[in-house]
């Protein structure tokens, strides 16, 4: 026999498969000892079951529900269809991941015209009675047969009117007992059934809508948006009921255990007073913050607070949790890991690791790229923000800030987004029909609903910057919404600060880094676990700053050409390499060498004494001159040539194949004094920095290109010469050091030998890749793209490294440079080393460092420390 059911008291939290997350969490809770009302799981394999058998429940099935509801009878002392004390229960969807708002929940079943008499009698408390009676008639009608919620929704609002009355509380006894009549007529109008009195009967139809609802479409939309398997079915819970709407010493809410939206700690969440279920988030009545029930119920507070930090002990996480309070007795109704913004994530794992909640090395393996990257991302640029006025406010609901074109409708966003537009969803409230809506925009605003409405929850859960309950907003049409006197329509840019819940008119700029603080501590703790340290790529003050802000132990790669290409450097350089004499070269390389020396030392200086790798001239020389004859013009006339000079020289240093010419070290060679001025400056900037601050600097001077030891050894040589000489003149020591990126196949093969003369190696992997493959970097996209497609490649080689074969040719240039110099330095700069998947394959190679661009640094630096766990 299957077994098809389990009671709370039989489960555990790591059967989420067989009970669902709901019912696995519930049965743990229930282990624990918490408050949770008693009740039963019918499982997700009843549920497979069911759908693949013409969707039928089983006899067995059946009968082990039956033992479940006599258990339930015997431990509540309550029973079906009792006229003295009715039991009343719960029907709750739940599969192993939580799909919100999927798979809707049947409370109160059990009611009949029978015993809404008892309950009333019971309870002394006919309206009460009353209203259960009602949401009973209009969930089971709603969820169960199908039929329409407003149906049931414009009855109530036609009786409050015709009573004068505004809210749903103020209606009495005698208007629900009203209000039940008229749904018992809806179905009978609408189905030609009557509403089913036998509570079993109402059991077995909600047990089969749950599991009918795994395919419903919503359901499947959310699977697909959220990679989630077809295959998983859900469970189904029932649970006694406790009532949150039996009067003023009852409530119902919803708590997260930390601040989900920032992280800080203390309890955060919305209730209301003589409510029931889905009341909180559905917008009807505005709820309270959690705070204001510490003076409206102090114990249940209290009680509530103790139960949600022993349940992020116990679960090491920030819990989101259901409670109801009954006559003043709390019980808890379900917890699971609460949906948090990307900055709250980060907070929150920090904030357990120094409450000693999890080790460090849970820490490390728990953070995920996706909220680290998502933190980074950029917010307004805080000037532009300061003279710009908000137009509209509302609830920050998901931080992150956010411009793009108003849209009013999921259809019309994403057939927006489509079209290449930001968009910004603008509605009364969302609902699950909008989740796709949702994901293809930047913000989504509402104008109704608080902090656990649809659209905070799902947005915050996507990383989507939000604001919602902006009162102000009047969605009146399809196309159009107001806000006073402005107007809003289709198009209308919008910029949203989820941050602070403020919204404007038209664009605003972005900030480029936030620095997180968190981030310090983390950096801290990634470089205590991983081997290989993380530099950046970065010349400009600032990319090193940013760099810095982002973890970078160092400057991995400062490429001097970058240094080139402002207007006024240029036509020296240009001159430079037009020069017709040595002594006109040395005339403008002097000239160079100043305004390199301040490079320099604003480098030194941004990078406050960290390892500086200092790349020389790399490009090839064909990029600097002069295109077509109208620039060529030009040339000459700014530096006092003929246009005939400028234009032989040019043809004469033209080049078919440059990234293959004169390039690098091969410039070192041909014109040892543009190498040796950089070397000076760099030596002299040095110099100067150490004298007027107290960072110690230790340039690393890396020359490109290299093939062979001789070429190398020659290019080190002659700018060996020209430091000695700038060091004497400055009268100072300084310890630098000389090596060589390794980019071409044949520096690898001969390594050993260009390790006898540089002190360390520094893999260009672009240049290396290119080479390797045979690929060009700049034309490969074309290629790349179709050998995916038809999987020759399974990475792109320029973003993934290409283990087998650059990888190879990596492994072979380290061990023979390493058998020559054990000591040698080995990095590696290029974007592909910094890609998580290349960085298992570097953690083995035992090398030094990776060098990447600034934004990249914190991932890596995560990455390293969670392979070396
Ligand atoms: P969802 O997955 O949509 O949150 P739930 O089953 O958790 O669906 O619940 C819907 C609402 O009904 C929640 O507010 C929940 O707290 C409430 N609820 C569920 N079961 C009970 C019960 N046994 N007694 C009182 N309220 C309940
Ligand atoms: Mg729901
Ligand atoms: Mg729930």
């Amino acid at each position: 026999m299957n077994r098809w059911v389990y009671l709370f008291s039989e489960g555990s939290k790591e059967q989420k498969d067989l009970l669902g997350g709901k019912g696995a969490n519930l049965a743990e809770m229930t282990k624990l000892g918490l408050p949770v009302p008693t009740g039963f799981t019918v499982t997700t394999e009843a549920c497979l079951y069911y759908l693949d058998h013409s969707e039928q429940l089983t006899d067995e099935i059946k009968e082990q529900v039956m033992t479940a509801v006599e258990t339930l009878a015997a431990k509540t002392g309550k029973k079906f269809d009792d006229l003295e004390n009715p039991l009343l229960v719960s029907v709750r969807s739940g599969s192993k991941f939580s799909m919100p708002g999927m798979m809707d929940t049947v409370l109160n079943l059990g009611l009949n015209d029978r015993t809404v008499v008892a309950l009333a009698e019971n309870s002394q408390n006919e309206r009460f009675a009353y209203d259960c009676y009602r949401r009973l008639l209009q969930m089971f009608g709603n969820v169960v047969m199908g039929m329409d919620n407003n149906d049931f929704e414009s009855r109530i609002t036609a009786v409050k009117k015709a009573a004068g009355l505004t809210f749903d509380t103020e209606l009495t006894a005698e208007h629900w007992k009203q209000i039940v009549t008229e749904y018992k007529k809806i179905y009978q109008e609408k189905l030609q059934r009557e509403f089913p009195q036998d509570p079993i009967e109402q059991l077995y139809l909600a047990i089969e809508a749950v599991f009918g609802s795994w395919n419903n479409q919503r359901a499947k939309t959310y699977r697909r948006l959220h990679d989630i398997s077809d295959d998983l079915g859900t469970a189904v819970n029932v649970q006694e009921m406790v009532f949150g709407n039996f009067g003023e010493s009852s409530g119902t809410g919803v708590v997260f255990s930390r601040n989900p939206s920032v992280g800080n700690s203390g309890l955060f969440g919305e209730y209301l007073i003589n409510a029931q279920g889905e009341d909180v988030v559905a917008g009807v009545r505005t709820p309270k913050p959690i705070q204001v029930l510490a003076d409206e119920l102090p114990e249940q507070f209290q009680q509530l607070k103790t139960i949600c930090e022993s349940l992020e002990k116990h679960y090491h996480d920030m819990q989101d949790v259901e409670f109801t309070i009954e006559r003043e007795k709390l019980f808890i109704l379900q917890t699971r890991s609460g949906k948090r913004t990307s900055k709250a994530a980060l907070t929150i794992l920090l904030d357990f690791y120094n409450e000693g909640i999890i080790d460090e090395k849970e820490l490390v393996s728990r953070i995920e790229a996706k909220d680290l990257e998502a933190a980074l991302h950029p917010n307004f640029d805080e000037k532009a923000l300061k003279n710009r006025e908000s137009f509209l406010s509302g609830l920050a609901a998901s931080p992150g800030a956010a411009t793009g074109a108003a849209y009013f409708t999921a259809e019309a966003a994403t057939a927006a987004k489509a079209r290449g537009e930001r968009v910004i969803l603008v509605r009364e409230e969302t609902s699950p029909e909008d989740i796709e809506g949702i994901a293809v925009s930047e913000a989504v605003i509402t104008s109704r609903g608080g902090m656990t409405s649809h659209a905070a929850v799902v947005a915050r859960g996507m990383g989507i910057c939000s604001v919602v309950g902006c009162e102000r907003l009047i969605v009146s049409e399809e196309n159009k919404a107001t806000v006073g006197d402005n107007l809003i329509e289709e198009g209308t840019i919008l910029s949203v600060n989820g941050t602070s819940g403020k919204i404007y008119f038209g664009e605003i700029p972005m900030e480029e880094v936030t620095n997180l603080v968190a981030l310090d501590e983390l950096h801290t703790i990634w470089e205590r676990h991983a081997a290989i340290k993380v530099r950046a790529n970065a010349e400009t003050p600032n990319d090193i700053k940013t760099g810095m802000t982002l973890g970078a132990v160092g400057i991995g790669l400062a490429r001097t050409e970058h240094m080139f290409f402002e207007k006024s450097r240029l036509l020296q350089f240009r001159q430079l390499i037009l020069a017709d004499s040595l002594a006109e070269r040395l005339e403008v390389l002097d000239h160079l060498k100043k305004v390199q020396k301040q490079d320099f030392k604003f480098m030194y200086e941004a990078a406050k004494g960290k390892a500086t790798t200092i790349r020389l001239l790399d490009p090839p020389l064909h990029e600097f001159l002069p295109k077509g004859a109208d620039e060529c013009r030009e040339v000459a006339k700014e530096l006092g040539k003929t246009f005939n000079e400028v234009k032989r020289k040019t043809d004469n240093l033209a080049e078919v194949n440059p990234m293959l010419g004169f390039r690098g070290l091969r410039l070192g060679v041909a014109y040892p004094e543009i190498y040796q001025m950089q070397a000076e400056a760099i030596i002299e900037a040095a110099c100067e920095v150490m004298k007027e601050t107290d960072f110690v600097i230790q340039p690393e001077i890396m020359i490109p290109f290299t093939i062979d030891a001789d070429e190398f050894a020659q290019v080190r040589a002659s700018i060996e010469g020209a430091i000695q000489t700038s060091l004497e003149k400055q009268k100072q020591e300084l310890d630098y050091q000389i090596g060589t990126m390794i980019e071409i196949p044949r520096a690898c093969f001969v390594a050993d030998e260009i390790a006898e003369h540089a002190d360390f190696f520094s893999f260009g992997t672009n240049d290396l890749t290119q080479m390797a493959l045979g690929l060009s970097r700049d034309d490969s996209p074309r290629i790349v793209t179709q050998y995916l497609e038809n999987g020759i490649f399974k990475e792109d080689p320029f973003q993934v490294l290409d283990e087998s074969g650059v990888g190879a040719l990596m492994k072979l240039a380290i061990e023979r440079g390493r058998r020559v110099n054990p000591n040698l330095k080995i990095g590696v700069c290029g974007e592909a080393a910094a890609h998580p998947k290349s960085i298992t394959f570097l953690n083995d190679l035992a090398i030094d460092y990776i060098s990447c661009s600034p934004f990249r640094i914190p991932q890596a630096k995560m990455t390293l420390a969670q392979r070396a766990l």
